[in-house]
């Protein structure tokens, strides 16, 4: 019996630690295996990063508008919270699992720390299509999945905010179901909310302007202008949309665009107000006269300045990479591009601004709306964009120091401060009970 010590004793893996299988998570596992050896002393406790700390999976019964009832699938992941509560949105997709918000959860971590706001990371997502459903069955649905994750979240819990197909109306009911549970107005349980409703002036363009403020820090770092530069956007939803107007109104030319409706180029520069106008009118940018519809494989091998894939992950899988002509790929998505791939973009000379930093101006903005919320301050849209500015342009100056300093791409090197910084919290804050 006392034969028993800690080093013959057999610990059973979790299921899910298996970085073989190549989804999100499996990528997420790699990254982390990848920055393990710059951690020094905080290895220690690098295990903790390879599992979430809670996963909740729940049942949405709704009933249709046609009088039957539904079931859906609902997660709610907080990867990480040794800095701050859980912070990260709830995405809405028919292919959503609970590996995908493993790993959505856990780069939401790295994302907060790598830009140093006070939060864990956490993700939500329902397994549901929401294009087949009316907005009359997507309120029930979001708000039966908020009571059922209502154990898990609240102001200091951990915070939703939209993602993927959900959006301010989306982050309305969850804030009202929340706060009729709890039988008080509690706005600081998401963010991402209507004006009116105590929501961030600022907040819906954020992700994309964060991915545009950084996009010129690397430019200025290739010693390239972004006047004249061209562009290439896959996903022209909030963040693609938002990142390609902002380019274009700099006097960047918008070369290309992928969306989930088509592929289009124009190499004299799409006029990208009449594309947003366009894609307003018809959910898509499929059959906009400006420029002309091409394959997607044309797509992804145009030659252009900045590549931002801004839809899904595993977009630029090895196959894609070997196709990609762009000098720096910003990642308005989170996981766009496969390990494999990003070894063979960085082979190629390609400056890849990694999700973690390239997109956190989303989340950055929602920080700034739950302080406001807690304060019920209101700031002016000015001091918003400008306190996002300065902070991305300092996060992504402070990391691509780390980066030069070890030799290794940004994404390692915000992997590093990301890690570091959650593993001295864990550190400190100690094993209890
Ligand atoms: N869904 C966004 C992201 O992936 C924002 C999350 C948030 O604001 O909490 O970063």
């Amino acid at each position: 019996m006392s034969q028993d010590t800690s080093s013959n004793r057999q610990h059973a893996l979790p299921s899910y630690l298996n970085s073989e299988d190549l989804g999100a998570w499996g990528i997420y596992l790699q990254q982390v295996d990848r920055v393990t050896p710059y951690l020094g002393s905080l290895q220690r406790w690098v295990e903790t990063l390879k599992r979430p700390k809670r996963s909740l999976i729940v049942d949405i019964p709704v009933e249709l508008d046609n009088g039957t009832v539904a079931h859906f699938e609902g997660y709610r992941v907080q990867h990480n919270t040794s800095r701050g509560p859980g912070k990260g949105g709830v995405r809405f997709h028919q292919d959503v699992c609970l590996s995908e918000v493993m790993a959505l959860a856990a780069w939401m971590s790295i994302k907060n720390a790598a830009v140093n706001l006070p939060f864990g990371g956490a993700k939500g997502g329902v397994r549901i299509d929401p294009r087949n459903y009316s907005k009359a069955e997507l309120e029930k649905v979001t708000r039966r999945y908020t009571s059922e994750i209502g154990v898990i979240i609240g102001p200091a819990k951990d915070i939703p905010a939209p993602d993927v197909n959900t959006n301010p109306q989306t982050m309305a009911w969850m804030m009202d179901t929340y706060s009729m549970n709890v039988g008080a107005t509690a706005t600081g349980v998401v963010t991402g909310k209507p004006i009116s409703l105590g929501g961030s002036l600022g907040r819906v363009e954020a992700t994309g302007r964060g991915v545009f403020v950084v996009g010129c820090e690397a430019a200025r770092d290739l010693n390239l202008s972004v006047e004249g530069a061209r562009v290439a956007v896959q996903g022209f939803g909030n963040v693609g949309g938002t990142a390609a107007r902002l380019f274009f109104e700099a006097g960047a030319k918008v070369v290309a665009v992928q969306d989930h409706t088509a592929a289009i180029r124009n190499t004299n520069g799409i006029q990208v107000h009449e594309l947003l106008a366009h894609v307003e009118k018809h959910a898509g940018i499929k059959g906009f006269a400006g420029a002309e519809e091409v394959a997607i494989d044309d797509f992804w091998s145009v030659q252009t300045d900045f590549l931002i894939p801004a839809a899904l992950e595993n977009q630029i899988d090895a196959r894609v990479a070997n196709l990609v002509n762009a000098k720096i790929v910003v990642e308005g998505a989170n996981g766009p591009t496969t390990p494999e791939a990003d070894d063979i973009l960085t082979e190629k000379g390609v400056y890849v601004v990694p999700d973690v930093l390239a997109n956190a101006g989303g989340v950055t903005v929602s920080y700034f709306e739950w302080v406001q919320d807690f304060s019920s301050f209101f700031w002016t849209e000015d001091e918003i964009n400008h306190r996002l500015e300065r902070l991305m342009r300092e996060a992504y100056r402070a990391v691509s120091e780390v980066a030069k300093y070890n030799s290794v791409t940004l994404r390692t090197a915000a992997f590093i401060v990301a890690c570091s910084r959650i593993l001295e919290s864990r550190e400190v804050r100690g094993l209890y009970p």
